[in-house]
Parts: structure tokens; sequence; C-alpha cells
């Protein structure tokens, strides 16, 4: 069974959504995959599959690295989590349940993320999809480069090597 992305998902309790969502994927709401989404609902941040592991992992020595894999996979798979990927490859998590869109600007020196949302880009990419005769249903937009603390920091590789 494919859960398909319901804008009113986000709505109700996550907790009912994420049994509901491991359900049809025929599996158990276990202790430590709620612990999972808890801590992702908790974070003020984005965080990383690490972070979650290392966090979880000093009171629960059973807790798998895998596990944690595969949950927030599964939670972006579904659409109740939103994955941002560094320059480095390195994957963070934010979950979306109830948090209004925002895209991302994301520092490749610090990992810093920034959220934003600008409505005529949000428009553009409307129309820019249905003009290709495309049904847009979510996007991801992430723009790299330099944070303001460190673009100040290395100004020689901001101005070209002048
Ligand atoms: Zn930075
Ligand atoms: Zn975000």
């Amino acid at each position: 069974m494919i859960l398909i992305l319901n804008i009113n998902y986000m709505r109700t309790d996550p907790h009912a959504v994420f049994s509901q969502l491991l359900e049809s994927r025929d599996l158990k709401c276990t202790r430590q995959r709620r612990e999972i989404l808890d801590y992702l609902l908790r974070a003020e941040k984005h965080v990383t599959a690490e972070e979650i592991y290392r966090d979880l992992g000093r009171r629960d020595s059973a807790l798998g690295r895998a596990t944690v894999f595969r949950t927030l996979r599964l939670l972006e798979d579904a659409g109740f989590a939103n994955g941002i990927t560094f320059a480095d490859g390195r994957k963070a998590y934010e979950h979306k349940f109830s948090r209004p869109h925002h895209d991302h600007m994301i520092c490749v020196d610090c990992r810093e993320v920034i959220e934003f949302s600008n409505p005529v880009i949000e428009r553009l990419q409307d129309s820019a999809a249905r003009e290709a005769g495309f049904e847009p249903l979510w996007h991801r937009h992430e723009i790299f480069g330099r944070c303001r603390k460190c673009a100040r920091r290395a100004p020689v590789r901001k101005r070209g090597n002048k």
C-alpha cells in the first residue's frame, strides 16, 4: 500500500500518522522508532542521522544505526520529513508536521542552514511546472554557498583569488 501525501495528515497527531505509516509498510511501531520520531519533533534545527543515533544511543545501547537511517528514510519517503543534503553529501532531516513550507540556504563551510520562504520564487516554480504540463506536489529548493560569517572569513575565495 502506498501512502499518499495528504496535507491534512500534517495537521493531525504525528504519532497516529506514524503508526499508520509503519503499519502500511508491515513494520512494528517499536519504542525505538517512536523515539526517533519524537527526537525529530523536538529538534529545533535540522539534525543528521548520526546526531540522532549518538544522542538516543547513549541511553539505549540496543539501538542500531540502521534503524535510525531506515526510519528517517521512511519518514522522508512518506513526505513527513524533509531531507536536506550538505555539500559533503551528509544528510540532515526536519519534520514537516504543522510546519509551513520553506526552502534552505546551506553553507558549504560550516553547514549552517538558513530557512527562507519567498512567495515570488514559489509562484514562479508553480508556473514553470504548469507550463510544462507538470502537476507539482512538493519541491525542494536548496541554495549552496557561504553564510555571512564564513564569507567574511574567506574573502579571497569569494572574490576569485584576486
Ligand atoms: Zn558558514
Ligand atoms: Zn528547514
